[in-house]
C-alpha cells in the first residue's frame, strides 16, 4: 500500500481524512490518498492569498519566474519516468501514451518559462497633451484550478504553466479518481525552488472539496477542465465572488472523411482519434461521418484495425487499449451502446464489457446509418466508441458535423484544396485538424466552444487570461489643475 499527500503551503499533510485508489486493470485498492475537506481548502486559498503579495513572489521579476519555471521543466524532464508509471497505475492510462505525454507536458513549462518576461503592457498615444497614460499587466490573483482524471499532469501544465508566468498562485485540486501523479508532481515542484503556497496540490470530492474551492472568495479566476454538468456547478460557484472562469469541457467531435481522402491514414487517425486513451480523451474523434461512396470500405478497413488493437494491462508498452478509468465508465458506455440499438443502431464492433478483472471495454464502431437519433450521437461517452454516419453531399457533411451541442475538435480528411477551405470556415468548433487529428502543442490555443466551454488554453493567450490590465494616468504639467468640475 502506498500512502501520499497534499502539498499546501510547501508543506505535506495528510488530509481531513483519507480515501482508497483503486487500480483500474484489476479493481484493487492499491494506496491511501488525502481527502481535503473543507479546512484544508481554505488553509490552501490562504496559502496561496498570502504568497501572491508576499516580496518572495510578487517581488520577483518576470524573468525570475521564468527561470524558476524552466528548472521545474527540468526536474519534469528527469522524474517523467517515475510521473508516467504513477499515472498509468492510478488511471488506468497505458504506459506507452503517458511516458511520451508527461516527456512533452516538460515542453510546456518550458514554453511558459520564455514567456514570462514577454507578457508586456501598453502605451496609449492619448489624446490629452499633458498626460502619459499607460497599461500594466498585472497578474489576476488566485486561481483554482480544478482538472479531471485523464491526463492530470497534462491539463494542470496548461493551467499552472501560464498562470505563474503571469505571477499569479494557484490551488490545484487533482480528480479523485487517479491524483497519484499530482500528488507526486508537488513533490518534485517542491524541489524547484519556488517560494512556499506559490502552488498548492489537493484532491477530494466535488461537494466537500471542488465547490469549498470554486466558491471560495479569496478566488479571482477558476480554471476547470471536466464535464458540462460539473462546469454548471462551478460557474454557479464561482458566481457568487463573480471571479472570472475558463472551461474546457466534453466533446462529441466531427471526424469527416471524403472520398478522395488517402483512406489508409484517415483510418489510422480515426483509430487514434477514438481509440488512443481508450476514448478518454474531450478532443476524441467519436462521430465518423464518411462519404457514402467509401463507407462500406472504410468501414471494413477500420473494423479489422479495431479489432486487431492490443488489449492489455496499462504498464505493458505493447498495449494499444487499457482498462477504463471507473467501473462506472465501463457501466455508463454499456448502457448508452444499448440505448443506441434500440433505437435501430447497430454494432459492428464490441460493444460488451470485456468479461476479466478490472474496467476494460472493447474498441467499440456504432453504425448509425437507420437511427439518427440515437443517443451515441449526441452524448459523450468518454470511452473507444465510434458512431458512425454516411453523407453524400458536402453540405449534408457540414450540417451533420455542426448538429452537435458540443465545438470543440474536428477532423477534415481530404485531398481537395478549396474544399478543405470551405470546411475549415464551416465547422464549428475551437480546433479544426486537416488530413491529421490529435496532435497538440504548447505554442497552439485549445479550447471549444458551446458545451466545450469558453477560453483558451495553450498560447500567448492563455497567459494573457491571467492578467489583469491597469491603466496608469500620469500628469506631465507643471500648471495648476484647471477648473475642479469639469471632467478632463
Ligand atoms: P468531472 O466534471 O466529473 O470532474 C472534474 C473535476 O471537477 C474533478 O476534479 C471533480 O472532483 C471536480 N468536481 C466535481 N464536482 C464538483 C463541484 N460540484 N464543484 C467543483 N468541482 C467539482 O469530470 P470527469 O468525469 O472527471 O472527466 C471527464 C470529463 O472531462 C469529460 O466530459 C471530458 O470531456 C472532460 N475533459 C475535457 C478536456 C478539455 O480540455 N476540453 C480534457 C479532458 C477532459
Amino acid at each position: 500500500m502506498q500512502y501520499f499527500q497534499q502539498y499546501i503551503g510547501g508543506s505535506f499533510s495528510d488530509g481531513s481524512a483519507q480515501f482508497d485508489s483503486i487500480d483500474p486493470a484489476n479493481g484493487k485498492v492499491w494506496a491511501k490518498m488525502p481527502e481535503a475537506r473543507a479546512d484544508d481548502v481554505n488553509a490552501a486559498v490562504e496559502a496561496a492569498d498570502a504568497a501572491f503579495s508576499a516580496p518572495e513572489w510578487a517581488g520577483l521579476t518576470a524573468s525570475a519566474r521564468g527561470k524558476l519555471l524552466l528548472k521545474l521543466a527540468e526536474l519534469i524532464s528527469d522524474n517523467a519516468g517515475r510521473l508516467a508509471e504513477l499515472e498509468t497505475r492510478d488511471t488506468g492510462k497505458i504506459i506507452r501514451e503517458t511516458s511520451a505525454q508527461i516527456a512533452y507536458v516538460a515542453e510546456y513549462y518550458r514554453y511558459y518559462a520564455g514567456l514570462a518576461d514577454k507578457i508586456e503592457g501598453a502605451h496609449l498615444p492619448i489624446d490629452k497633451p499633458d498626460m502619459e497614460v499607460w497599461l500594466r499587466r498585472e497578474p489576476i490573483g488566485v486561481v483554482a484550478a480544478l482538472v479531471p482524471w485523464n491526463s492530470q499532469l497534462f491539463l494542470s501544465a496548461v493551467k499552472i504553466g501560464p498562470a505563474l508566468a503571469a505571477g499569479c498562485t494557484v490551488v490545484l485540486k487533482a480528480s479523485e479518481e487517479g491524483p497519484a501523479p499530482m500528488l507526486e508532481f508537488a513533490r518534485i515542484f517542491d524541489q524547484a525552488g519556488f517560494p512556499p503556497g506559490v502552488l498548492n496540490v489537493i484532491t477530494g470530492f466535488g461537494p466537500d472539496c471542488g465547490a469549498v474551492l470554486t466558491s471560495h472568495p479569496k478566488v479571482a479566476h477558476v480554471a476547470f477542465t471536466g464535464g458540462p454538468e460539473t462546469a454548471r456547478h462551478v460557474v454557479r460557484n464561482s458566481a457568487e465572488n463573480l471571479a472570472s472562469t475558463s472551461l474546457e469541457l466534453g466533446g462529441k467531435s466531427p471526424f469527416i472523411v471524403f472520398e478522395d481522402a488517402d483512406i489508409e491514414s484517415a483510418v489510422n487517425a480515426q483509430v487514434s482519434g477514438i481509440f488512443a486513451a481508450s476514448g478518454q480523451s474531450c478532443v476524441a474523434g467519436s462521430r465518423l461521418i464518411v462519404s457514402n461512396q467509401i463507407k462500406d470500405a472504410f468501414l471494413t478497413r477500420l473494423k479489422e484495425k479495431a479489432e486487431a488493437v492490443v488489449i492489455g494491462p496499462p504498464d505493458n508498452m505493447a498495449t494499444e487499449v487499457g482498462p477504463l478509468c471507473t467501473p462506472a465508465q465501463v457501466a455508463y458506455a454499456e448502457k448508452l451502446v444499448k440505448a443506441s440499438e434500440d433505437t435501430g443502431a447497430k454494432v459492428v464492433t464490441g460493444g460488451r464489457a470485456l468479461d476479466r478483472e478490472g474496467f476494460y471495454f472493447p474498441p467499440t464502431i456504432i453504425d448509425c446509418a437507420n437511427a439518427p437519433d440515437a443517443p451515441c450521437l449526441a452524448q459523450e461517452f468518454f470511452g473507444p466508441v465510434l458512431s458512425v454516419l454516411g453523407f453524400d453531399t458536402e453540405v449534408e457533411a457540414l450540417q451533420i458535423a455542426n448538429d452537435t451541442a458540443f465545438g470543440l475538435a474536428s477532423g477534415v480528411f481530404t485531398k481537395d484544396l478549396t474544399r478543405a477551405h470551405r470546411m475549415i470556415r464551416g465547422i464549428r468548433a475551437g480546433i479544426v485538424w486537416v488530413n491529421t487529428y490529435r496532435a497538440v502543442s504548447p505554442i497552439a490555443p485549445f479550447g471549444g466552444h458551446g458545451l466545450s466551454g469558453h477560453g483558451r488554453e495553450g498560447g500567448l493567450q492563455a497567459a494573457l487570461d491571467y492578467t489583469k490590465v491597469k491603466a496608469v494616468w500620469l500628469r506631465t504639467s507643471d500648471e495648476p489643475i484647471p477648473d475642479p468640475f469639469v471632467m478632463r
